[in-house]
């Protein structure tokens, strides 16, 4: 593997976390800004794409037949300020290629956290950003964008940008939900949220039904920061019944024991993991979901911040429970009021061949300016599904249908399948975004997997490439 030496890359087969979708690349591992910059030059007319910690679901973060640039060695900056520490307000500076969980060590300690962390902390920087990605917290603070305050990008030609929504909103918003096709994020600076414990007190509520849950979700919004439900959706009987976890963080003289600094015995700590261990069969899965369910629950707990936000990484590699087929997640957002689309979508699954094996829904806030931006004020549905179910691709595309119909629209970070055609209806602002991506990319040397099969920047659409 070559470090600082783009022209020693290695060829790869990569795929998403899904392990759908596989393609081979060749994979540089720039240690340096010039190096990403030296990147660019060698791409070849397959064009470049940045990968992260490939959290993507889908084919985001790989580029068949061309070059993947790997951000881990661009984590260097790491810390270059954080302050002032007594105030309400904190930014930080870090790398493009840091992790949420080596930022989230580093500023746990002192007392602020990153104010949006989705459901792994396995994410970088870049990748946070190119995803916008949203948090269980989304009705109060946004996405991840709202917390970015600059970024630096490499594009495909010339120096290194500076972008602030000052100095460049149309960039700035392009980047952000704009699936690494606007350049290399080789640094961002980010706002901290101040926080007294490592601790988050959760409330736990059980729903009977699909109505319950949603009700409940409404109820916890009110007054929580956070929060999230479990959705079982293998049972027909009692479709939509759940648990919705509200939640958030602790204040002090809730946790009198528990300092900033206590942090190996709460690393350690986890929630109870989430997944059955055969994923694959609706019997496994049902008998798992009704033992969930009724397993018991305190109404009120306090749980490290970590297993509140990211309970799955507890369990480290858990897509390789779907076997070799891997699995598909169906992730959709629906405006609010229109609910009665997400009743439908979710009977439907209910009773569709293919197993719904892990499902969460939640309830987003208002959207942003960035045209790409996945969240829009209303519900979002996330259901996990073995891949390798012949029935699953037209099952979905008729979800899609359904989706796109009711103004909603399928997270491109999880997204493996969908079809081109699905995209302006989804995101009616795409051509906004492709000026703006043509832009600073006029030769089309931005291209990915996702980029290919969905049609997003305007040379994918001129090209078949
Ligand atoms: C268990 C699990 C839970 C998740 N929960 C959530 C959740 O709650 N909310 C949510 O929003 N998402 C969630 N995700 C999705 C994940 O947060 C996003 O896919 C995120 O983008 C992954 O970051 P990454 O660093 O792994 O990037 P990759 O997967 O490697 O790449 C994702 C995209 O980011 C781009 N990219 C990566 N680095 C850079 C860079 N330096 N510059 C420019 N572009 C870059 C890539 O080109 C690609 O388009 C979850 C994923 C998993 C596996």
């Amino acid at each position: 593997m070559s470090t600082g030496d783009p022209s020693n890359g290695t060829r790869r087969r990569l795929t998403g976390w899904g392990g759908t979708a596989p393609s081979v690349a060749t994979v540089v591992h720039p240690a340096t800004r010039g190096d990403a910059r030296a990147a660019f030059e060698a791409a070849g007319p397959r064009g470049l794409i940045a990968r992260g910690l490939g959290r993507a679901y889908g084919d985001a973060a790989q580029n068949g037949g061309g070059m993947v640039l790997a951000t881990a060695g661009l984590n260097g900056t790491a810390l270059t300020a954080i302050g002032p520490i007594d105030g309400p307000r904190a930014t930080i500076t870090v790398g493009g290629g840091a992790s949420l969980e080596a930022i989230q060590r580093a500023v746990l300690r002192t007392g602020w956290s990153l104010p949006v962390l989705p459901g792994t902390r396995h994410v970088t920087i870049g990748g946070a950003i190119a995803s916008d990605v949203h948090g269980k917290n989304h009705h109060v603070d946004g996405s991840f964008g709202a917390h970015v305050e600059a970024f630096t990008l490499q594009p495909p030609a010339g120096d290194p940008i500076v972008v602030t929504r000052a100095s460049d909103a149309a960039l700035f918003e392009a980047t952000t939900g704009g699936m690494g096709l606007t350049g290399v994020v080789l640094a961002a600076t980010l706002r901290l949220m101040k926080v007294e414990t490592r601790l988050m007190r959760v409330h736990n509520q059980r729903t009977a039904d699909l109505d319950a849950t949603m009700r409940a979700l409404v109820e916890a919004d009110a007054t929580h920061r956070y929060s999230v439900a479990w959705l079982d959706l293998a049972s027909t009987r009692a479709r939509g019944r759940g648990i919705v976890t509200a939640a958030d963080h602790a204040r002090a003289a809730e946790a009198p024991a528990v300092g900033l600094l206590d942090e190996p015995s709460l690393w350690r700590a986890t929630v109870p993991p989430v997944v059955p261990m055969n994923l694959v069969r609706r019997a496994g899965v049902s008998l798992f979901n009704a033992a969930w369910f009724r397993r018991p629950l305190p109404s009120e707990a306090l749980a490290p911040i970590e297993s509140y936000m990211a309970p799955l990484d507890a369990l480290g590699a858990w897509n390789r429970l779907y076997g070799p087929r891997g699995l598909v997640q169906y992730q959709c957002a629906l405006p609010a009021g229109e609910e009665a689309v997400l009743r439908a979508i979710v009977e439907a699954i209910t009773h569709a061949p293919a197993v719904p094996a892990l499902s969460v829904l939640k309830r987003f806030g208002p959207g942003n300016g960035a045209p790409l931006s996945f969240p829009i004020e209303g519900w979002t549905l996330a259901v996990d599904f073995p891949a390798g179910d012949p029935a699953l691709g037209a099952s979905l595309d008729t979800l899609d249908e359904h989706v796109a119909a009711a103004g909603g629209r399928v997270y491109f970070a999880k997204d493996a399948r969908m079809r081109a055609e699905m995209v302006p209806l989804m995101y009616p602002r795409i051509d906004e975004w492709r000026a703006t991506q043509a832009r600073i990319d006029p030769a089309g040397v931005l291209t990915s997997d996702l980029d290919r099969r969905l049609h997003l920047t305007a040379a994918s659409t001129r090209s078949a490439r």
